[in-house]
């Protein structure tokens, strides 16, 4: 691919000042101007608006291209909430306004979206008690986790010091638990994917403070002994938690608070269609029983008897502020248009073809890759390039493969307990179509692996960086990209 500065032509220019229309003395004093030359690219306008649109359809993203990333979630964003959530309404209110003396009159809409999105979530999940702050899903498990100290500290419970996470877990648990204090203890699964009850019972005391469930797990499967495990962390005065990053899976068929948990997170951005990619932006909401509900975050949203919605801040033994202000309000806006576009029946249904969607691809590629679970999955399923191996085809050829087919690589080597694992996670809102097509590319790949293993060496052949050195890409980043000046350099 072409660089930026490879087009420069010295002297030439893309922009015009004009004359300054500030008097001259009104310049940055020297000492606070850089005398760095930035060695920048002579170009045109037109030049700079190719590169970055031609770069920006390097871009795989869902908007373009077919996204199964297990463990993710990218599904479809309708722009309708998009428009809502830049209603000048909502963008140009100052956070500070509802705290304002009379500010009330112009925060109620954004209240009251808030309050209700509460009121929704504790439906949906059978909780008591919401908060919206959280900024994704790690975040959310953090703030869970907080609360979970918070509880054991105000029974002067000092015994408290372990958080038991099956093995099955999403990778942020275990560090949520580390960053709030807590060391971790890992439970094996059993060969259904279900975590090992005897391990469990051997690794739970007076010390565990509590237990992080992912549910459905990593490996697309259900817990089906819930309420046998609840009932021995809550023999021990545990906090059981519920990893409900993909809620998704579940949504209007099981309510974690019904089932013996105290504490959740909702990815809003894998459940109610808001936008994440990049590490953010994203909304974990997190919601209690009322063991929890009185150490939750503030501000927390009330409405008054006379319907006017307030900001309350009189929560003595709450765990302070986890967010500045009231989270990622714009986010939260897009869930709570979704949810009202889609009503009760429309967001059973969106669980329904998640799960459908997920095992359709599960049995039509059975055949083809090892599947880990013989049991139904839910939102997503979990495979092993191992035959593939076998041929000297990994998992990472195989995505590298399906770059070229114009497909994002589902997950690949993670969970890292499942040798060249493939993670599929279609997402309810595709299409059979796009699924068929995507299974008909990943039994190419299949067949290919078996005439000409060597051909996958060669894959991606149409991406203008095509096989970085990912160690290297962790170990010494650099972020300097516009002034790199080769493609090597800035990877
Ligand atoms: C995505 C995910 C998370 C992390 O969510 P972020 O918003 O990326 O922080 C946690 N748990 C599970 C099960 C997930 O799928």
């Amino acid at each position: 691919m072409e660089l930026i500065f490879e087009k420069s032509i010295a002297g030439r220019k893309g922009f015009d000042f004009g004359d300054p229309d500030v008097p001259s003395h009104a310049q940055i004093p020297s000492k606070y101007a850089r005398s760095v030359d930035a060695a920048l690219p002579e170009v045109s306008e037109l030049d700079v608006v190719r590169h970055y649109t031609r770069l920006s359809q390097k871009n795989f993203s869902i908007d373009t291209h077919f996204y199964p990333l297990g463990s993710c979630t990218m599904k479809y964003n309708p722009k309708f909430t998009e428009a809502l959530a830049r209603l000048s309404g909502f963008t140009d209110l100052h956070p500070l306004l509802a705290q304002l003396s009379g500010g009330e009159q112009w925060t109620q809409g954004a209240l009251q979206i808030l309050y209700e999105l509460e009121q929704w979530m504790c439906e949906m999940t059978g909780f008591s008690d919401f908060t919206m702050q959280p900024l994704a899903g790690a975040h959310g498990e953090l703030t869970g986790i907080m609360l979970m100290a918070a509880y054991h500290k105000s029974k002067g419970n000092t015994k408290k010091k372990y958080v038991i996470i099956p093995d099955s877990a999403h990778g942020t648990n275990p560090a949520s638990a580390a960053v709030a204090g807590y060391e971790t203890i890992s439970i094996p699964s059993n060969k259904d994917g279900g975590m090992d009850l005897e391990a469990l019972k051997a690794a739970v005391n007076e010390e565990t403070a509590g237990l992080m469930m992912t549910v459905p797990s990593t490996y697309g499967v259900f817990e089906g002994n819930i309420s046998e495990i609840s009932k021995i962390i809550h023999a021990v005065d545990g906090i059981m938690y519920y990893d409900g990053a993909n809620l998704n899976a579940v949504l209007g068929r099981c309510r974690p608070g019904d089932v013996g948990f105290d504490v959740m997170h909702i990815n809003t951005h894998k459940t109610f269609t808001t936008p994440h990619g990049g590490g953010g932006p994203g909304a974990g909401p997190v919601g209690v029983n009322q063991k929890l509900s009185k150490f939750l975050p503030i501000s927390r949203v009330v409405k008054r008897s006379d319907g006017v919605y307030v900001l309350d801040y009189n929560y003595p033994e709450s765990i302070g502020y986890i967010a500045s202000f009231y989270g990622n309000f714009g986010l939260l806006v897009r869930a709570y248009a979704y949810m009202l576009m889609l009503g009760r029946e429309g967001l059973m249904a969106t669980t329904d073809h998640a799960v459908l969607n997920a095992n359709y691809i599960m049995r039509k590629l059975e055949p083809y890759y090892k599947i880990c679970f013989d049991r139904i999955c839910m939102h997503e399923s979990v495979f092993s390039a191992s035959r593939q191996a076998e041929r000297g085809v990994h998992a990472i050829d195989i995505a590298k493969f399906l770059i070229d087919q114009q497909i994002h690589p589902p997950t690949v080597y993670f969970p890292i307990s499942v040798p060249e694992a493939i993670m599929i996670e279609p997402t309810e809102t595709e299409s059979k179509q796009t699924m068929d097509n995507f299974i008909d590319k990943m039994i190419e790949a299949d067949k290919l692996s078996q005439t000409d293993p060597a051909a996958f060496r060669e894959f991606p052949k149409t991406m203008p960086v095509t096989r970085p050195d990912e160690v290297k890409a962790a170990r010494d980043i650099k972020t300097s990209f516009f002034l790199a000046s080769s493609p090597t350099d800035a990877v």
